[in-house]
């Protein structure tokens, strides 16, 4: 039965839903490099907020590893590197 998926555009709808939001605070480099390439590591330091129709939730500050060479998203990116 064909439900009909809304197409979501391209990834940068900063607006519409209550619901998460996310702000980049940074980047560094991180140590390391790609384990699927061997590129360098960036390490994106992210703010994500969740509110409900405009009431803030919750914050959280996360960091996310992303592949400079090739893009990739590394999210299993050992939790050892986490230092300050
Ligand atoms: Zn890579």
């Amino acid at each position: 039965m064909a439900r009909t998926a809304a197409p979501s555009g391209s990834g940068t709808a900063a607006v519409l839903l209550c619901g998460k939001e996310e702000k980049v605070l940074g980047v560094q480099k991180a140590p390391g490099s790609c384990p699927y390439c061997g590129g360098g590591v960036a390490a994106t330091d992210v703010e994500a907020k969740w509110a409900l129709c405009c009431l803030p939730l919750c914050r959280k500050t996360k960091r996310r590893f992303a592949c400079t060479a090739c893009a990739r998203r590394l999210v299993t990116y050992p939790a050892i590197l986490h230092d300050d």
